[in-house]
């Protein structure tokens, strides 16, 4: 702002100029600065008045929408000098409120990793909730973050050195994302571990990266004919002493599966993502068909819940344990399905290499 005293040095008749911000926050004081102005001894004992009435007005301005008080406008004070250390060019965004803050870092690869700091006004307290699209949680010394003067510097600091960490994990994901027909998810974030992408027509592969040792062999779950995932998983097993962690992990892949792992750059995507043959629709939510009739001259794609849905309804299905045995729905062929929430877990490999050992991991609906 800027003060203009006219040549008698009266304080009454001063014009006071400010940005357009800074006049938005004064806008319902005027008269009140006219009259700090008029009584006000000298310019010094004016600022400091005005110095008052600007912090107070700030918090009135947030006060009429989020309640928050002095706690937030102590904070406020307390994090803009850390956002000039941060570098502006590194805040993504500020909400109008000034109640939360996005911060993006960009790593060697041009990739783009955020972190977000919501605050929390709890009677005296201010609390910065962080919420980032790292795989790996975010370890902030507890006492540091919860208490008022948190450091948002130093949760930035903490960022970035996780996403150091990260680096060979964020590669083998975008292998993945550019070089394979990837079926799930559908929109895939930095912090995704998960990746359902195909192998061949009707045949595909869902992983769990583990993002502190991405080039290790991951878990896995194949979704096919049960033909075509036994010879997977027998040649996962017998191959497994191949896998090379020196070596990208669609590479290794490719080995010890011994396929070529079909990619947008030789193969239509027509080719592999096939509507399911109950609802004729492709995703149900979120999710591609995932099970395959085993007859090999039918092959026809449902998803898990259609397919569910329909065997029940047909007189001659019949369950036994977590299983159900009826006909597909278009060759009429014998059909086997696992009721959901059995046996549809993860499959995964000793870290060792030694033995491919088909254990659940997790139970996850599909
Ligand atoms: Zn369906
Ligand atoms: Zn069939």
């Amino acid at each position: 702002m800027r003060i203009a005293l006219p040549e008698s040095g009266l304080l009454s008749q001063a014009k006071i100029e400010c940005d357009w911000k800074l006049k938005n926050i004064l806008s319902n004081y005027k008269q009140v600065i006219q009259q700090k102005l008029e009584k006000a001894a000298n310019l010094i004992q004016f600022m400091k008045e005005f110095k008052n009435l600007l912090e107070e007005s700030y918090k009135v301005k947030l006060g009429t929408t989020s309640g928050i008080d002095d706690a937030f406008s102590l904070s406020f004070k307390e994090i803009l000098p850390q956002l000039d250390d941060i570098g502006w060019e590194n805040v993504d965004n500020i909400d109008d409120l000034f109640t939360s803050i996005r911060l993006v870092k960009r790593d060697l690869k041009s990739r783009h990793h955020y972190i977000n700091t919501r605050f929390l006004q709890e009677e005296e307290i201010c609390t910065p909730v962080f919420t980032t699209d790292l795989p790996i949680p975010l370890h902030l010394p507890k006492a540091k973050y919860q208490s008022l003067k948190f450091s948002i510097k130093e949760s930035y600091h903490y960022f970035c050195e996780a996403i150091e960490l990260c680096q060979a994990f964020f590669d083998v994901m975008d292998e993945i994302d550019k070089n394979t027909w990837v079926l799930e998810p559908q929109k895939a974030s930095r912090a995704s571990k998960e990746r359902r992408f195909c192998l061949g027509k009707n045949i595909s592969v869902q992983i769990d990266v583990n993002p502190y040792y991405p080039s290790t062999i991951p878990q896995y779950r194949f979704f096919g004919t049960d033909h075509n995932v036994s010879l997977l998983k027998q040649k996962l097993n017998n191959n497994l002493q191949l896998w090379n962690e020196r070596k990208s992990l669609l590479t290794n892949l490719q080995k010890i599966l011994e396929i070529s792992i079909p990619s947008p750059t030789n193969s239509q995507k027509e080719e592999f993502i096939t509507p399911c043959g109950i609802c004729c629709g492709y995703r149900l939510n979120a999710t591609l068909p995932d099970k395959v009739c085993d007859y090999s001259l039918c092959e026809k794609q449902f998803h898990s819940l259609c397919l569910l849905e329909w065997l029940k309804t047909l007189p001659s299905s019949r369950t036994s344990f977590s299983v159900i045995h009826g006909q597909c729905p278009y060759c009429k062929k014998p059909l086997n399905h696992y009721k959901l929430g059995s046996n549809c877990g993860y499959e995964f490999c000793d870290v060792n290499g030694l033995l491919g050992i088909g254990m659940v991991y997790k139970i996850q609906q599909h």
